[in-house]
């Protein structure tokens, strides 16, 4: 099996060489990911600049792009031949609910979806990165064995990516995996007025507060429970109830 990895906190991350070692029980690994952070940059294609991919060993490269780039070059340029999976990850925090069609995590997986290759991404949904390094080594294995099971599904499903969230507790403490569907997440606060050094004002997005509406069966209610949460996701956002009660609410103009 070949498998292609790649993420959104770039090519230096601790949770890419975690996915890589999940990874490469599994098969040959040949890793394509930004020379830097990309995190919250989405489904984003560089279009106004070329990019200039920089081999680091055999199967190693860095890309001066996002997450998308990286495996629209891998897959069309940079790797021999297709591979079997694409995968995205570790991310340095959770990836639910809304937050997937914020992250660069989930669209690497997506592009590959995209160009035909079945993606699965994996997010660590804990803060605090840095302080959860230890942690995170201990999920390399059950990573393998949940990857593993992914990879070898008798038909894995079409049209369908695997969003993965691991809960940040201690690998021995995990009860399982579930099935769910995304959460809700609302930010509060998450724009703050600042100054710059001429007296102007400037706004950074990020920081602020997130509440979660998890009802029962999503990602996020899963994690909270201390399960690993396994949400299958697509790519066509048609409202298919909206469609479907439109004599209630559509008129032909
Ligand atoms: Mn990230």
């Amino acid at each position: 099996m070949l498998l292609l990895c790649s993420n959104d906190d770039g090519i230096l991350a601790a949770g890419l060489s975690c996915l890589e070692q999940a990874a490469r029980s599994l098969g040959d690994v040949f890793v394509v990911a930004p020379d830097r952070e990309q995190s919250a940059t989405s489904h984003s294609l560089t279009l106004h600049h070329p990019l200039r991919p920089i081999q680091l060993a055999e199967r190693r490269w860095q890309v001066d792009g996002t997450p998308t780039d990286c495996v629209m070059l891998a897959i069309e340029a940079l790797m021999p031949t297709r591979p079997d999976f694409v995968l995205s990850g570790v991310n340095h925090g959770p990836n639910m609910g809304e937050d997937v069609l914020y992250s660069g995590t989930v669209a690497a997986a997506m592009e590959g979806l995209m160009l035909g290759v079945p993606g699965i991404a994996v997010s660590f949904a804990g803060r605090d990165f840095g302080t959860n390094q230890a942690m995170l080594d201990q999920h390399v294995e059950p990573l393998a064995a949940l990857l593993a099971h992914l990879t070898s599904l008798p038909e894995f499903p079409a049209h369908t990516l695997l969003n993965v969230n691991i809960p940040p507790i201690p690998a021995a403490e995990i009860r399982g995996v579930k099935l769910t569907r995304l959460g809700r997440r609302v930010f509060s606060d998450s724009i703050a007025k600042m100054q710059d050094p001429w007296g102007r004002p400037i706004y950074w997005i990020g920081g602020g507060s997130v509440t979660w509406t998890a009802g029962e069966g999503t990602d996020i209610d899963a994690v909270r429970a201390g399960f690993v949460s396994v949400t299958p996701l697509h790519l066509d956002i048609t409202h298919e109830a909206r469609l479907e009660d439109a004599a209630e609410w559509w008129k032909a103009p």
